[in-house]
């Protein structure tokens, strides 16, 4: 461990108390913010409006900490995929998905998931451990100022434009260097990205949804995957905890302060396991009726990429066209979510597809004829 401190680490509020312990004022910490996630500094000589003593004193106590680049890969449609080595033979994902409007980073909150949802890739390899703040915004700083770079834009342009937390990792189960994380993403001094353009991805850690409503409301989405508690306690473990009725709950109370009216429900469609009519059915009723569990939302039906130790199959495409018409006759606003990077394995439910065994991950790294690219480096 180094003794020098990871800015990275740092909300507002932190840095500023890391520069009054310097004996500095607050106005340095807006200083420092702007030239680390605005203008992509990691260099403080070059930091040119920050008197010359308070460079010295950050040269030898501080630091901006990016993650070592194991891997990057560019689909043929745009989607960029990164795998970040987080030591100790972990290593995690992040994807960006280039659309018309839009650009979306897609970001890990740990190293493996302890939730271990039968269809995810991540769930199978485990849990390691939490990422830092700092490791969670190593991603989005270094995607965002080399996207910009690559893509020559002017100052004041974004490459990134929304954040999605639905990476590697239950974002909730790493709340408090998620938080201080999304602080950092909505800040007017950093990204400046606004509540709705700011989603996190959970699987109803109850809990910690009422604790995110308080603390730093963003858009969320749930991921549902089964209507029934018999089905859902099976696909994702952790409904034994929380079930669907006190998810649905948590739900109605997070809308209370929610930037959006509406949460979004993520739901993998199983061959012959979750995509039957009756399912479309059940699920309408859940969410739509009339009962106490009403809940405004929108569905995201998302095709399974399938991986050998899940014994699962994607449902056919006629399937899942059958169930979306169901949602929508019964007036869901629902989506089929477009596969993006399948060509790189960076489609939703494949991340963690390289990484899915730690030790192997390891070896790997050792043996990538590539050597580990530092921030600064051409990865091109
Ligand atoms: S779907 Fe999300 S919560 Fe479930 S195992 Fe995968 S990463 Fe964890």
């Amino acid at each position: 461990m180094t003794g020098v401190v990871n800015l990275l680490d740092f909300d507002l509020d932190g840095m500023a108390a890391f520069c009054e312990g310097l004996g500095e004022k607050r106005f340095r910490a807006t200083q420092l913010f702007r030239w680390i996630h605005q203008r992509g500094a990691q260099d403080f000589a070059a930091m040119s409006d920050l008197a010359k003593s308070l460079r010295e004193k950050l040269a030898g106590k501080a630091e901006i900490r990016p993650l070592p680049v194991v891997t990057e890969q560019i689909s043929t449609d745009g989607t960029v995929k990164w795998l970040f080595d987080v030591g100790a033979g972990n290593a995690v994902e992040t994807v960006f998905i280039p659309e018309d409007d839009r650009g979306t980073l897609c970001v890990s909150s740990q190293a493996g998931c302890a939730v271990g949802c039968r269809f995810c890739s991540t769930g199978h390899q485990g849990f390691s451990r939490n990422l830092t703040t700092g490791e969670i915004l190593a991603q989005l700083w270094m995607a965002e100022h080399k996207l910009r770079e690559r893509l020559g834009l002017k100052p004041g342009e974004r490459a990134i434009t929304n954040v999605v937390m639905m990476g590697m990792g239950e974002p909730l189960q790493n709340y408090n260097a998620l938080v201080p994380a999304l602080r950092v993403m909505l800040d007017d001094h950093a990204y400046g990205l606004s509540r709705r353009r700011v989603t996190v991805s959970t699987s109803g850690v109850v809990p910690m949804m009422d604790r995110l409503r308080e603390d730093c409301p963003v858009a969320l989405a749930v991921s549902l995957h089964a209507p029934i508690d018999a089905l859902r306690d099976d696909l994702v473990p952790l409904n034994r905890k929380y079930p669907i009725a006190e998810l649905m709950q948590a739900c109605l109370r997070y809308l209370e302060a929610a930037p959006r009216d509406f949460i979004t429900f993520e739901y993998c469609m199983l061959d012959g396991v979750n995509d039957t009519e009756d399912h479309a059915r059940a699920l309408l009723a859940l969410v739509n009726g009339r009962g106490p569990n009403r809940v405004p939302c929108k569905l995201n039906l998302i095709p399974f990429n399938p991986f050998p130790a899940s014994g699962l199959l994607r449902s056919p495409r006629e399937q899942v066209m059958r169930f979306a018409k169901i949602l929508q006759d019964g007036g869901l606003v629902t989506t089929v979510r477009k596969t993006r990077g399948d060509d790189i394995d960076a489609a939703c439910g494949q991340l963690a597809g390289e990484v899915q065994d730690r030790t192997r991950a390891s070896e790997r790294m050792k043996r990538l004829p590539v050597p580990i690219v530092p921030l600064g480096s051409p990865l091109r």
